[in-house]
């Protein structure tokens, strides 16, 4: 029996990871952040003393990583490396920026993708990411690309930040995200471009349950 995948990849800041989780919650169905995969990476590496210019000494470190996600009582979602809580860690601006220069590296996405795969798990999987539908999952029976203007997405991460008491700078943000979009769409190894047959959702002017309600939609249309 085939297990169903619905795939949304996107640009940072997008809304794809609550999106994708609150999809997977309406369906009751796993969740695969493979966003937090690259970031566990980075962190690993800055633990290691690793220079991440260096891609022959992160395959080994892709290919063993310890990590586990955990959902709490409290029904929050804990990522675990090495025994350690990186929850909070793997989020910060800088984890992410070594992320996507590692994620870069065709042999480190090689040595995640057996990892990524072990997600699908009946009844089925939610999998956010940047080429889920179309190398991880490829053939998803439903694809959704999601994505909002450079503008929104700073906006966005702004709000979080502050909300959480990190200082930062718009401005700096927008670059960074302009940065990484750049870096992520003009890699030569799973480069971040819709999949084909993907549902193209802008959530630039989008709440997030519409986000959900057209995704639900098109899924109901597909399974
Ligand atoms: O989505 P998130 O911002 O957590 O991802 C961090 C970085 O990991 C991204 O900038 C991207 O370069 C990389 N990534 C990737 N492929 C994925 C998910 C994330 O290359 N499927």
């Amino acid at each position: 029996e085939q297990i169903p995948v619905i795939t949304i990849d996107g640009p940072s800041g997008a809304g794809k990871g609550t999106a994708a989780r609150l999809v997977a919650e309406q369906l009751g169905w796993h969740l695969l952040d493979s966003g937090a995969i690259y970031r566990v990476l980075a962190v690993a590496t800055l633990h290691h003393h690793l220079t991440i210019e260096d891609e022959e000494s992160l395959i080994p470190i892709a290919a063993h990583l310890d990590v586990q996600f955990e959902i709490t009582s409290q029904g929050e979602g804990k990522v675990i490396l090495e025994g350690e809580d990186v929850s909070n860690s793997i989020r910060t601006e800088e984890v992410g920026a070594i992320a996507s220069k590692i994620a870069a590296f065709p042999r480190v996405r090689e040595a995640l993708l057996r990892r990524q795969r072990a997600f699908k798990v009946a009844p089925g999987l939610v999998a956010d990411g940047r080429d889920m539908g179309t190398i991880v999952f490829s053939n998803a029976p439903v694809k959704v690309f999601l994505t909002a203007s450079a503008e929104e997405r700073a906006q966005r991460r702004f709000n979080q930040l502050k909300e959480k008491g990190f200082d930062v700078k718009i401005g700096r943000l927008l670059d960074d995200i302009r940065q990484r979009d750049e870096r992520d769409q003009t890699r030569t190894v799973a480069p971040l471009i819709p999949a084909e047959g993907a549902l193209i959702v802008d959530s630039t002017d989008l709440s997030i349950d519409e986000v959900v309600a057209k995704i639900l939609t098109f899924a109901n249309g597909k399974l």
